[in-house]
Parts: C-alpha cells; sequence; structure tokens
C-alpha cells in the first residue's frame, strides 16, 4: 500500500446489522464527509440535471458521480484543471466521484478497436477518434480531481459466454495493476472494479487478484445489464462476502429502491444510479406505495401532494394536478420539481437505512418498505410506465 498523507481518504466502519451484512459507515475525504450507505446522484456532465449544487446540499447529498468520458470530450479535462479541477469548476466543494469512463465508451461510442493497450474509439459528438488506455484515464481522472477515482474496465456485454467473461475479466485486472501503477495523485482514492459478469467463480477470482494489487475501495460493474434478480443478488452476495471490512464497496449502476436495499443487507455501502434522476425527467415519480406517472390523466384535478407524507419541496408545495400541468406543458420547473422529489425519495431511504443499522433493525426496516413498495397494484403500475424506457434503454441512451 502507498504511504497514508493527512489529506488521504478514511472509512471507518461504526455500526454492523446483527440480522443481515448490512453495514454502517463513514467514509472521510479532503472535500468532506459520506455517511454510508451512500446513494450518490449521477451527474454525467459536471451537474445533475435541472439541479443547483445548492439544491443538492438541500437534499443533503454528501457526493455526487461525473463521468469522465463526457467531460473529457467536452469541455475537456485541461480546460477543467486549468480552471481548478472540477469542484471549483461546477462550485461543488464536497466530494465527487468520477467513473473510469470505459461505460460509456461501450455504451455511447462507437468502437473501433479494444486490444490489451486500450480502446479505439469515436466520439459520440462529432465522430472524432480517441484512445482510452488505463494510463489515460488515470491522467483524465487525475485533471478532473475527483476524491474518489475509478480504474479502467472492460464493461462485460450481457449476455456472454464463460470464454469471453474469462478473458475480458483477466484484461481488467491487468488494467487496474496498470491504473494502480500510473495512479499518482495520493488525495485521490483509487476503486478497482470488478468483472467477470455472472459468473461467481470469476467474479472472485477478479476480486482475489485485486486485493492481492491493494486498492482503496473495491466496485461491482458490469451488473444490471441484463441479468435477473437472483443473478444480481447471487453475485453481490458471493462478491461482498470476500471483500474486506475495512474498505468502501461500491455497487455500480444499481439500481431501483429495492434493489438497493438487498445489496445494502448484502454488504455494499455505495451506489449510483440515473433512476431517480432520469425517470424524474420521464414523469415517473417514486412514492412509498411505489411509482406513478404523473403524465396520467387521473391527476387531472387530483389535488394530493405526489407522496402524502413526504417532507421535500415539492410536495409540500405542489399538487398531482399542477406537477401533471407542468410535465406536459413541458416546463423546465416541471422537470426540476419531479428531480427534486425523486432524489429526496433516494436520499431519504438511505437515509433512513443508516438509521435502521444503527439501531440494530434493518432487516425488519427493509421488509416493512419492500412490502410497502409492493403495495401497489402490479397492473397499474406497469400500465402508467408503458412507453417510459425501462433499465435497457437506459442503459442504451447512457448514464445521466
Ligand atoms: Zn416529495
Amino acid at each position: 500500500m502507498k504511504a497514508a498523507t493527512p489529506d488521504k481518504m478514511r472509512f471507518q466502519l461504526l455500526a454492523r446489522d446483527p440480522s443481515s451484512r448490512a453495514r454502517r459507515g463513514r467514509i472521510e475525504t479532503s472535500h468532506g464527509v459520506i455517511d454510508t450507505p451512500a446513494f450518490m446522484p449521477v451527474g454525467t456532465q459536471g451537474t445533475v440535471k435541472t439541479l443547483s449544487p445548492q439544491d443538492l446540499e438541500n437534499l443533503g447529498v454528501q457526493i455526487f458521480l461525473a463521468n469522465t468520458y463526457h467531460l473529457y470530450l467536452r469541455p475537456g479535462h485541461q480546460v477543467v484543471a486549468e480552471l481548478g479541477g472540477l469542484h471549483s469548476f461546477a462550485s461543488w466543494p464536497h466530494p465527487i466521484l468520477t467513473d473510469s469512463g470505459g461505460y460509456q465508451v461501450y455504451s455511447l461510442a462507437q468502437i473501433r478497436r479494444i486490444s490489451e493497450e486500450g480502446v479505439y474509439f469515436q466520439s459520440h459528438l462529432d465522430g472524432s477518434t480517441h484512445f482510452l488506455s488505463p494510463e489515460k484515464a488515470m491522467e483524465i481522472q487525475e485533471a478532473l480531481g475527483a476524491d474518489i477515482i475509478m480504474t479502467l474496465d472492460e464493461c462485460t456485454p450481457y449476455p456472454t459466454t464463460p470464454e469471453y467473461a474469462r478473458a475480458s475479466m483477466e484484461m481488467t485486472t491487468r488494467w487496474a495493476a496498470r491504473c494502480r501503477q500510473a495512479h499518482r495523485r495520493n488525495q485521490q482514492s483509487l476503486f478497482a472494479v470488478a468483472q467477470g459478469s455472472v459468473f461467481l467463480d470469476l467474479r472472485r477470482e477478479c476480486i482475489q487478484r485485486l486485493l492481492d494489487l491493494g486498492f482503496e475501495g473495491y466496485a461491482l460493474g458490469g451488473l444490471s445489464v441484463g441479468e435477473s434478480k437472483s443473478q444480481l443478488y447471487e453475485v453481490v452476495e458471493g462478491c461482498a462476502e470476500l471483500l474486506p471490512a475495512d474498505t468502501p464497496r461500491y455497487l455500480m449502476g444499481v439500481g431501483t429502491p429495492e434493489d438497493l436495499l438487498e445489496c445494502i443487507a448484502l454488504g455494499m455501502d455505495l451506489f449510483d444510479c440515473v433512476m431517480p434522476t432520469r425517470h424524474a425527467r420521464n414523469g415517473s415519480l417514486f412514492t412509498r406505495f411505489g411509482r406513478l406517472s404523473i403524465k396520467n390523466a387521473k391527476y387531472l384535478k387530483d389535488p394530493r401532494p405526489l407522496d402524502e407524507g413526504c417532507p421535500c419541496y415539492t410536495c409540500q408545495h405542489f399538487s398531482r394536478a399542477y406537477l401533471r400541468h407542468l410535465f406536459l406543458a413541458d416546463e423546465i420547473l416541471g422537470l426540476r420539481l419531479n428531480t427534486l422529489h425523486n432524489l429526496h425519495f433516494y436520499l431519504d431511504l438511505m437515509r433512513q437505512a443508516r438509521q435502521a443499522i444503527e439501531g440494530g433493525y434493518f432487516s425488519r426496516f427493509k421488509e416493512d418498505v419492500l412490502a410497502d413498495l409492493r403495495s401497489r397494484p402490479e397492473r397499474e403500475a406497469s400500465q402508467e410506465l408503458e412507453g417510459l424506457g425501462g433499465p435497457a434503454d437506459a442503459k442504451r441512451v447512457g448514464k445521466d
């Protein structure tokens, strides 16, 4: 391990749930504290769409995720560096995590060639050709200056064969070693990404190799890409038990409120997903009793708040009827109010989960929340959501 310095990240385990593997922790960075389990909103372009940093602070957001791929292409990582780094550029003095850029290269760009050296790809913006290697991923992320940065991996396509998954996993571990070698800035914590598709033996082998290299945190990537829920939970469970207790564990790109609770119970600490923000902009809103689609005609004259009992700004001031009106009229305020509510829902869920772990009643809390979430008639919810685009659609468009 590299020598510790005062501004190095610290992770403390504060409590464990007695009846699950759920853990309550705290990550300290030079830009502030992250209470775990934590949900990180996705701020693709260095902004969580429709919200200001002040909005995020009011919601209690402690960290957001920015996408290296997008910031590298526009405005360029050197531009961000010249303007003082991402914290200063985006006026966000709190922790930031950047991904490696790999995921968007696979999902958005046209890939020209993947080799041991790296990936040649064409920008989805202007078709220009670029090269992303483990060393380049480190250089870009160091210029952006996030508190937590990620190793470059190959996000293994799903479904895949065990042979392809093995070759991909092995390259991912070699790339992780190169990232570790190229990593310079000590105040940025480098987390490694484990791959291996749905093959638990490959996942575990990958984790073992990454543990041998030694990183400040470990992430599970390449999940929520079309596998079943039972496969997802099986992989997370089998991987989490291998990960050291004293480092943060990050489940990338997952997921629904149910997924968060199930994976917290399996011992994961950090989560990010476009779901609350993207669904908000599609008018799909989270409530304790499942999602509702605000464009539905039945809300035309509905004077009730979106979620009775929700203390968020949106629910405290506006009716379903008004939110429906804003959405159908394409008003910007509608997107903002929906985003405020959905993010409040996610952050509040995590706050309650942390309290439940501290109080030793997480499993009961989880079952209660899951029962409420499922109480809404399935048919009604799916009819309302028709045409909104599911996770597969979300993946195609890329993270935001
Ligand atoms: Zn609300």
